[in-house]
């Protein structure tokens, strides 16, 4: 086999789909990372605040991790959800119990779509109904089913919906009819929206399912208590609560292990789906609920990979070092940190509108000259932090939010170095916006 000499992005531009964008003017090839760092093609290390996308949760290349992998592809790869396997009943044990939801049982999945595509299949089919309530301005993924309920039309690439969905506000804050509120006053309003909303519903809803803190929709959060204010309303009426925490799952947000818990009045939620960082990069994700709803299937099985020995060891050892180095402790302490750094940089800076998060999930919303939403901005300061050594995410409806989730070891020192870094990048952004403005 021959391989072409033609530049790397010219190939994958040549074999990908065009909808497959990538960061970067230039994009970027990652060849190897360490801790919170990471190493290009051309040699340059990277701070990594973005987390490869929140893949990467505990930190680049884990000791733990890369032996344990490494252990298990040599015993077995693979077998099948036919057989048992240790790793995958030890991790499912571990899960269920963190979980917060009674008589809880665990499904594996390969990704977090799948996972909510599963916690689809099981809502609709316990309560025999396509209904499901979702937020705007949300994002659960984009296979057929799950397209269906993410609440920005930019982010599903069809229109064509196999569920009937209903949209509730809750998810953004700061602007629309609800952004001068109180946090009291943006729920009562929130919470009359959804009871308006149910008034439309035909006959049964099958669920509600949201983000304790919106990843793509920009690290945007409710105030805490939202969810258990939804709650009543929803139990009255049978209505199940998927949480998705595939971001903020595992102790991200600092203060609590799930997200859900800022909402906790309420209890636990009926479904919890979760993926991204639980394998470190091995490609896990699931589903969590009563054993009422999990056994209301009538299969024998719904995926082939899902729970596979080697993902399964990685996410043991995953945990395990996450729970024993109190990695949650570490996003709250860092995180708060890095927030409050970030505040006092960007203070002054028009360009930065807001800083907003918690723990180690922070959002800086962007706006260009006049105030409104400003994509450009966001692209701009992605390219000057790439320039400063340095990786972070970006989302937000008109894609104008950074997005910062780094590797939940980070330390002070490197919060400190990435706080000025993206200060730095932020001024430089600050300039350009000015220099077009002035031209
Ligand atoms: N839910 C949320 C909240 C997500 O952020 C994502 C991915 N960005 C997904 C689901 C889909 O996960 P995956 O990309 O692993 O399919």
């Amino acid at each position: 086999m021959t391989h072409s000499a033609a530049p790397l992005h010219d190939r994958h531009r040549a074999v990908m789909p065009q909808w497959l964008a990538l960061y970067y003017a230039e994009p970027l090839e990652l060849t190897h990372g360490e801790g919170r760092h990471v190493w290009d093609a051309h040699g340059r290390r990277y701070l990594d605040f973005f987390g490869g996308v929140l893949t990467t949760m505990t930190a680049h290349a884990l000791p733990e991790v890369t032996k344990a992998v490494a252990e298990q592809a040599g015993r077995i790869l693979h077998t099948s959800t036919l057989y048992l396997d240790r790793h995958m009943v030890e991790l499912a044990e571990r899960i269920a119990a963190l979980s917060g939801i009674p008589d809880a049982r665990v499904f594996f999945t390969t990704s977090g779509t799948e996972a909510n595509d599963a916690a689809l299949l099981l809502a609709t089919t316990h309560r025999r109904s396509n209904q499901i309530l979702a937020l705007r301005n949300s994002y659960h993924g984009r296979s057929f089913s799950t397209v269906a309920i993410t609440g920005n039309s930019a982010w599903s690439p069809t229109s064509l919906s196999p569920l009937q969905t209903l949209y509730v506000h809750g998810g953004v804050r700061s602007r629309g009819p609800y952004a001068h509120l109180s946090d009291a006053g943006f729920i009562d309003a929130c919470v009359a929206d959804l009871k308006d909303v149910l008034g439309q519903a035909h006959g049964t809803v099958a669920a509600f399912v949201a983000e304790p803190v919106q990843g793509v929709g920009g690290f945007t959060a409710p105030p805490d208590g939202l969810y258990a204010a939804f709650r009543e309303v929803l139990a009255e009426r049978g209505i199940l609560w998927i949480s998705d925490e595939v971001q903020t799952g595992w102790g991200r947000t600092g203060d609590h292990f799930w997200g859900w818990q800022a909402h906790g009045a309420s209890g636990p939620p009926d479904l919890l789906t979760f993926a991204k960082g639980i394998g470190n990069g091995m490609a896990i994700g699931g589903v969590v609920a009563r054993a009422e709803v999990m056994n209301c299937l009538g299969a024998n099985s719904i995926s082939t990979f899902g729970g596979s020995p080697v993902t399964m060891a990685a996410g043991l050892a995953n945990l395990t070092y996450l729970l024993e180095h109190d990695l949650q402790g570490n996003a709250r302490r860092v995180g708060g940190l890095l927030i409050e750094r970030l505040r006092a940089l960007t203070a002054g800076l028009p360009v930065v509108r807001e800083v907003r998060g918690r723990g180690l999930m922070i959002g800086i919303e962007l706006a260009g000259p006049d105030g409104t939403p400003s994509a450009e901005a966001a692209s701009l300061a992605l390219e000057h932090t790439r320039e400063l050594g340095l990786l972070v995410g970006r989302g937000g409806r008109e894609g104008n939010a950074l997005r910062i989730a780094p590797p939940l070891t980070l330390t002070v020192a490197e919060a400190e170095e990435g706080a000025t870094a993206l200060g730095e990048a932020l001024r430089r952004t600050q300039q350009d916006l000015d220099g077009k403005a002035g031209s």
